[in-house]
């Protein structure tokens, strides 16, 4: 069946690509000037630099994938990564293909995407969790399961990635430990917010009592009952589920992900990480210790987010990194190619700076109070351009305006890259990428264009 696939995971499925440049880790983010600290008499580290991945991407190797694993690497190359995962529903038969496996400019990833009551994907992936947990034990024992899951993956070298949590086909309804990662922005915003399919406190409570869990004395995750009450979609909700998790002490890193299966390029959002090599396994280490930010593709804006906690003049603290608390830390924010965007510090949910960028490189400072256990992250929006020949038609086929089609959207403004022959496959123009990340909620002026992890204060 290969008429049907958009949504085909619960995920939504998608990807475009950009005009060309990317990966390279150029750009990106925080602490990209290199290492916070080397102990006196020790040889200089390899400085951090930003690389570029996708952690969500789908094959032929899916039931309701498309295109085969050498196709996905080109596009994925293509598109601008210097990372990519290729997240299969539940099989690894992907890194047995002939064609699987890094190349120069590609570090390909083995990874499952483990597809049952809650979606996760596998990073690094060795083996394949239980097919079905209903299969796997009763509903008071699914907590443990999953637990064993993830302790096994640490285990084994991997990572654990919550996928599009709030999705009311596949919530994350009981907590765990020790997750690494959640996938807060899947595929387009947009197409999260008038195409997806959010939850709320009531789909969540009947979760809990048609699956059984109830039953077995189960409590519901605080966490997401919290993020179905959110407004939005599923990426709002997803975002606010993270959000509680930060809250409540845990450490987890923000990852954005295309969830493709068609039609458009992996990377559309890609997550950066900061690292000092590409290899698997400091690939997996800078997801694991949160040193991520997303951008709405591999083609930026490029985000530096850095904090100085001893007044020195040093910022010797990037993304996922821990300062000290209780007294004043100077944040350094620097935001490329999102002119007359805007910039939004948060700490703890809360708004603390809103900052009209002014031009297409803004740097400033900004003296802030962090609390024992309090984290600070960055938001930024760009611009939708209204006077773009094809904006209506857009937002008519994204439902802002009438019945969601997706498909029609990429129709109407994508052009086709000469990646895949005869692939039906859209690459998305950079101009247009705020009208697809709109956030419905905050408005159509702007559009979701970079998040970034936090940076923490110690508990
Ligand atoms: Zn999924
Ligand atoms: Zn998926």
């Amino acid at each position: 069946m290969r008429s049907a696939a958009l949504w085909a995971c619960g995920c939504v499925v998608l990807a475009l690509a950009g005009s060309g440049c990317g990966g390279g880790g150029s750009g990106g983010g925080t602490g990209g000037t290199g290492p916070s600290a080397t102990p006196g008499g020790v040889a200089p580290a390899t400085p951090w630099r930003w690389v570029t991945a996708d952690f969500h991407v789908h094959t032929e190797h899916s039931g309701d994938g498309y295109d085969s694993v050498a196709q996905t690497k080109d596009m994925a190359r293509y598109a601008g990564l210097d990372v990519v995962a290729l997240s299969d529903h539940d099989t690894l038969t992907q890194t047995t293909d002939p064609d699987f496996g890094s190349t120069a400019t590609l570090t390909v990833l083995p990874a499952v995407e483990w597809t049952t009551r809650m979606h996760a994907g596998v990073v690094g992936a060795s083996f394949l969790p239980p097919d079905e947990l209903a299969q796997a034990g009763p509903p008071a024992d699914w907590p443990a399961i999953v637990q064993d899951v993830i302790d096994r993956v640490h285990a084994t070298g991997g990572a654990f990635i919550a996928n599009h949590p709030a999705d009311n086909r596949f919530p994350w309804v009981f907590d765990v430990r020790d997750v690494d990662a959640v996938e807060i922005w899947n595929s387009f915003w947009t197409v999260s917010d008038v195409g997806g399919k959010p939850s709320s406190p009531a789909s969540i409570d009947d979760r809990m009592r048609s699956s059984g869990l109830t039953a077995a004395g189960i409590a519901p995750s605080a966490a997401i009952v919290a993020a179905a009450a959110a407004a939005g979609g599923g990426n709002d909700q997803a975002l606010a589920y993270w959000e509680a998790l930060l809250d409540r002490g845990e450490r987890i890193a923000a990852v954005g992900s295309s969830d493709r299966h068609r039609w458009i390029l992996p990377g559309y959002p890609c997550t950066w990480l900061r690292v000092r090599d590409n290899t698997p396994a400091e690939v997996i280490a800078a997801l694991r210790a949160g040193r991520t930010l997303i951008t709405a593709s591999p083609h930026g804006p490029w985000v530096e987010f850095e904090a100085d906690a001893d007044g020195d003049g040093v910022f010797e603290a990037g993304i996922g990194d821990t300062v000290a608390a209780g007294s004043s830390v100077t944040l350094r924010v620097r935001v490329r190619g999102a002119a007359r965007g805007l910039v939004r510090i948060v700490r703890r949910r809360a708004t603390v700076h809103e900052r009209r960028l002014s031009s297409g490189d803004v740097t400033f400072t900004l003296p802030v109070t962090l609390r024992p256990g309090d984290w600070v992250r960055l938001d930024v929006f760009e611009p939708v351009d209204g006077s773009l020949p094809a904006a209506a038609v857009v937002q008519s086929a994204l439902g802002l305006l009438a019945t969601p089609d997706i498909v029609a959207a990429f129709r109407a403004v994508g052009s086709v890259p000469p990646v895949i022959a005869n692939a039906e496959l859209y690459e998305m123009p950079r101009r247009y990428l705020p009208l697809f990340n709109v956030d419905v909620p905050g408005g159509l002026n702007f559009g979701r264009a970079a998040i970034t992890s936090p940076i923490y204060a110690e508990r």
